[in-house]
């Protein structure tokens, strides 16, 4: 029966082609073995779900089905390989609802394997009768599911490839196939893009087409040892397109094995990562250089100096710290992106006139730092220094606009200083803050005591931020006599501080107030407790007194801001605008900061009065005064004080008096510690006298007994015994 049966089926497979395979095999099994229901179903992975791929249901064929394996006879076939069960099916598989839906009382079913022996379905056969003779179907089955399982397991792997080929095909990787002698047998898309090889043209080539001549022969011997030994290698490589142009890949080589483990297949994989190589470079770029000028920045130049010392035999060099006078000037006068563009035309003309060997950079700001090379000692470094200097001094031309600068340099010396990079940075950045403003050579060497500076100077900005926050300053105030009226009329508030029992100078602390940006909430501090004070004396009834109040530029609000920023402080304790006069130092004003002006115009419309401080000491030009809404100049102590003996001095005096006063100013000269001293202003037509002479500061509540007291014809040194704050 077999035979005949063998034979039948056979000759109807014959028949069947493509989709029509398993139709045909079911309906022919289910023939020769007169089931009710007979079927093949693959099993997933999971052995969860079954699916038929072809049923015949008394003698038709039915629609495709899923269904759960669990608690089914199937289950069992494919976990535990052939089963069957005569007329008491439904008793074993109590929930196996189609079975008692479908009125099966008989079971047969073997399972279907792949030629790994991996289960992937089933054939089954179901009667509502008795099996009848189960060995014979057993062994149909058995005949027949051979042909089935591979069938099964062609098409899944039909299906698989597919897929992948379909995912080959639409990836951005390119993919490149070789055989085992390095012959292109197949490349996607993404490869013929990359490459612009296309397929035709690859295939049947080698892959070393694409060599570009950026790598020596060593790398690629490298790379297949690799690929040989480890099976697999990944790398960047550089290859070159079909038009020549050289791009960086990343490479991924894979080798295919056979079943005798002998390589059959070299599968590559790369992508294009011109893009990648180009943000990792600006990446590179912008940790390592300055974007406005592309000097190298601070982290490369220090690696720089570390390169220089880890050298066998260092040789001595210098750190040199180029420092641009009132860059901030620059900047508030004409706008950042002028200042910008100024930065880099200071970068420029360092660049040319440096020497190849030496390094420059910018750490930001105004800064560029430079290393000077190959020097003897600080006397060949103090030259180039001086010819980088004289260069810098040639007037710069932006935007039709010349400005000419000057600038402060600090240095350090490799190995005198230091041997650590940190450290002849931090040394240079010190002996910058000891350039003397008024020397001829603007260049300052470390030494050792301004380390003990540096110290200082950190030590006390963290006393300061502490004792401004305990409101810990107090003011001397300082009276200005007037010379028609030989009056008392006003008081110069200036800051005192007391700092673990030591009265420090302003001229010490405010500096560094300035540096650390202590400025404005200190310079809050002074203008709070000034109109305090001046509020106690207006009440009792001196209400002619002005306070003349320091300000540093550092202390200017913000343009948001604006005049109102120190206005309200006077609204909030009553005083009148016009009892305040703000003193700010000329060497800080920039001569032509429309902030600068906008925010003085404003002070000065709202009544107060403006000072200029230190007169002659900055830039020294009477011009100013005209650019500037000021109505009072304060020459500078050292015109008075310094040079009494010399008449030069006492008419360059006379001849700022008579030019401010030309200008519509009033004159204050501070400073005055005698009589003769007195005379000589008097003649000038001084208008107001501030000094030693009249009073030292003095403590608040000694203000009252010296306005009451005061006699101009007296004034003499005696007159400081009247209590004063500190020791002047
Ligand atoms: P300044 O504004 O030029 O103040 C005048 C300085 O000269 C004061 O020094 C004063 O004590 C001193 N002085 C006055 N008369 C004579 C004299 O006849 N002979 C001599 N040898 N000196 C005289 P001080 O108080 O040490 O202040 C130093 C500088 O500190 C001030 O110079 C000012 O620029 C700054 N400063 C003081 N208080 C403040 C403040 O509240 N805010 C700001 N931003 N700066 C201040
Ligand atoms: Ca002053
Ligand atoms: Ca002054």
């Amino acid at each position: 029966m077999i035979d005949r049966s063998v034979q039948k089926i056979i000759a109807d497979i014959a028949k069947a082609r493509g989709e029509q395979f398993f139709p045909f095999i079911v309906q022919a099994l289910a023939k020769a073995i007169h089931a009710d229901i007979t079927f093949i179903a693959t099993v997933d992975p999971s052995r969860l779900v079954a699916s038929t791929v072809a049923i015949d249901i008394k003698g038709k064929l039915g629609d495709k089905l899923s269904y759960d394996l669990k608690g089914t006879p199937c289950e069992q076939v494919a976990d535990d390989g052939i089963c069957f069960h005569d007329l008491n099916v439904q008793e074993l598989y109590p929930n196996d609802e189609l079975l008692q839906q479908l009125g099966i009382n008989s079971y047969i079913g073997i399972p279907l394997h792949n030629s790994e022996g991996d289960v992937i379905g089933l054939l089954a056969a179901l009667y509502e009768t008795s099996l009848g003779n189960p060995k014979n179907i057993e062994s149909l089955f058995l005949f027949f599911s051979g042909l089935i399982s591979s069938e099964l397991d062609r098409r899944n792997y039909l299906r698989d490839y597919k897929l992948a080929a379909a995912v080959i095909a639409n990836v951005n990787e390119a993919v490149i196939i070789t055989d085992n002698h390095q012959i292109i047998t197949y490349v996607n898309p993404a490869f013929e893009q990359i490459t612009g090889y296309s397929h035709q043209e690859s295939v049947g080539r080698k892959p070393n087409m694409l060599r570009s001549d950026r790598h020596p022969q060593s790398f690629y011997d490298n790379m297949w040892h690799d690929i040989q030994s480890k099976q697999s290698w990944s790398g960047e490589i550089f290859n070159r397109r079909k038009n020549g142009e050289i791009y960086p890949e990343w490479l991924n080589i894979n080798v295919i094995q056979n079943a005798k483990q002998e390589i059959s297949h070299y599968v590559g994989f790369f992508s294009d990562i011109t893009a990648l190589k180009k943000t990792e470079d600006e990446l590179n770029f912008q940790s390592n250089f300055d974007s406005l000028t592309q000097l190298p920045n601070m982290e490369q130049f220090i690696d720089t100096i570390a390169k220089n010392i880890n050298k066998p035999s260092p040789k001595k060099f210098a750190v040199a710290i180029i420092d641009i006078d009132n860059f901030r000037g620059v900047n508030d006068s004409y706008g950042h992106a002028f200042g910008n563009r100024f930065l880099q035309k200071v970068a420029q003309r360092l660049s040319q006139s440096k020497r190849n060997q030496d390094v420059l950079s910018r750490f930001g700001g105004d800064q560029f730092p430079i290393i000077i090379n190959d020097i003897d000692g600080p006397h060949a470094a103090s030259k180039i220094i001086g010819q980088l200097q004289a260069h810098l001094k040639a007037p710069f031309f932006i935007n039709n606009k010349e400005i000419s600068i000057t600038c402060r340099v600090g240095l350090s010396v490799y190995p005198d200083d230091s041997d650590c990079p940190e450290q002849l940075v931090s040394n240079a950045n010190q002996a910058l803050v000891h350039v003397d403003q008024q020397a001829d050579s603007r260049y300052s060497f470390f030494a050792p005591s301004m380390r003990e500076d540096a110290e200082r100077r950190m030590y006390l900005k963290s006393a300061i931020k502490k004792s401004i926050l305990q409101k810990n300053f107090e003011l001397a105030f300082q009276p200005i006599i007037e010379v028609e009226q030989r009056e008392v009329r006003k008081f110069e508030v200036l800051v005192r501080w007391q700092h673990e029992g030591q009265w420090i100078s302003p001229a010490e602390f405010i500096p560094i107030a300035e540096e650390f940006d202590l400025i404005k909430p200190l310079g809050e501090l002074v203008l709070e407790k000034s109109c305090q004070a001046l509020q106690k004396l207006r009440s009792s009834g001196y209400t002619n007194i002005c306070f003349a109040i320091n300000r540093s530029v550092h202390e200017f609000p913000s343009k948001s801001q604006g005049a109102d920023y120190w206005l309200k402080t006077l609204r909030q304790y009553d005083i009148p605008n016009e009892a305040i006069c703000f003193e700010i130092t000329e060497s800080v004003l920039a001569p032509d900061s429309k902030s600068q002006i906008s925010l003085l115009n404003d002070l000065k419309s709202a009544g107060c009065s403006l000072a200029i401080d230190d007169f002659g000491t900055g830039y020294s030009s009477l011009s100013y005064l005209r650019k500037f809404p000021v109505d009072i100049l304060k020459i500078d102590r050292s015109f008075i004080s310094d040079q009494q003996e010399d008449n030069n001095d006492w008419t360059l005096v006379g001849s700022i008096i008579a030019m401010a006063k030309a200008l519509g100013q009033t004159v204050v000269a501070e400073g005055v510690e005698t009589r003769e001293q007195l005379q000589h202003l008097m003649t000038f037509k001084c208008d107001y006298i501030q000094g030693y002479l009249f009073s030292k500061p003095l403590a608040e509540h000694a203000i009252q007994p010296f306005i009451d007291d005061f006699d101009f014809a007296d004034a003499s040194p005696q007159q400081q015994k009247v209590v004063t704050l500190n020791q002047h």
